[in-house]
Order: C-alpha cells, then structure tokens, then sequence
C-alpha cells in the first residue's frame, strides 16, 4: 500500500536488517529496540492492525506467532522468557497502520516498556 512505511519495507523502498522472510511474513529488528531483542513480524500482504483481521487470516496470525516463537529460540531468548505485542490504536501506541507483531526479550521487562 502507498505512504505504508512497513510496505516500503517488504518492498525493499527503506532499508531493513531483516531475520527472517517467507512469501508471507517478513522479521526485521525494530529501529528503536526497547530491549536486547525486538523483532517486528509483520504480514507482507497490507493489513492495518490486529483488528482488522478476518477469519480467513486465522492461519496466518497462525504463522506470525510461529515465525516470532521460532525466531525468539534462534535470537536465544526462549528460555529467559520474552513478549509478543500488538498494538492497536492511539491509546495502545500503535505508530505504524501495519500489523506487526513485536517480540521483546533479553531483560526483565516491566510494562512501561
Ligand atoms: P507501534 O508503535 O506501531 O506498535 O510500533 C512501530 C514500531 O516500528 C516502533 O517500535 C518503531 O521503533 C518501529 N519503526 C518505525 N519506523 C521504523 C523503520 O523505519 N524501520 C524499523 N526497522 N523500525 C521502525
Ligand atoms: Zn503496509
């Protein structure tokens, strides 16, 4: 989708340090990391947010969660334990109209991070 930064990315437009990529999902380190690792997951098909989800995305959200369980053992945070986050709308701090997922982890997080 046109002005979508995330797009950009998938579309290699802006530049990313990619982890992982399918023909669905792509990972890339959050530019801002708020821990040791924060991965973004995100759909390459444009959806704007976790609630805009339909039921045929059920599989999908699916494979979002399996990429960042899967990339949260490569990263090496599965045994210290990590967060997966959607944002939604203003209250949440939701920035980017993408759905991402981020994984957080390699420190002890409270919720003000
Ligand atoms: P949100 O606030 O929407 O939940 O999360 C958006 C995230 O995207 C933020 O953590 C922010 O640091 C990250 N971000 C914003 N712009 C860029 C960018 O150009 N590249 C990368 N890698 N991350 C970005
Ligand atoms: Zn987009």
């Amino acid at each position: 989708m046109e002005d979508c930064l995330f797009c950009k990315i998938i579309e290699g437009k802006i530049p990313s340090d990619k982890v992982y990529e399918d023909d669905d999902v792509l990972a890339f380190r959050d530019i801002n990391p708020q821990a040791p690792v924060h991965v973004l997951i995100i759909p390459k098909r444009h959806i704007s947010g976790a609630d805009k989800l339909e039921r045929s995305d059920d599989a999908l959200l699916g494979k979002l969660v399996a990429v960042a369980n899967r990339l949260a053992a490569e990263l090496g945070v599965s045994g210290t334990g990590y967060r997966l986050i959607s944002n939604i709308g203003d209250d949440a701090g939701q920035s980017v109209h993408h759905l991402h997922i981020h994984l957080i982890g390699g420190k002890r997080l409270n919720w003000d991070n």
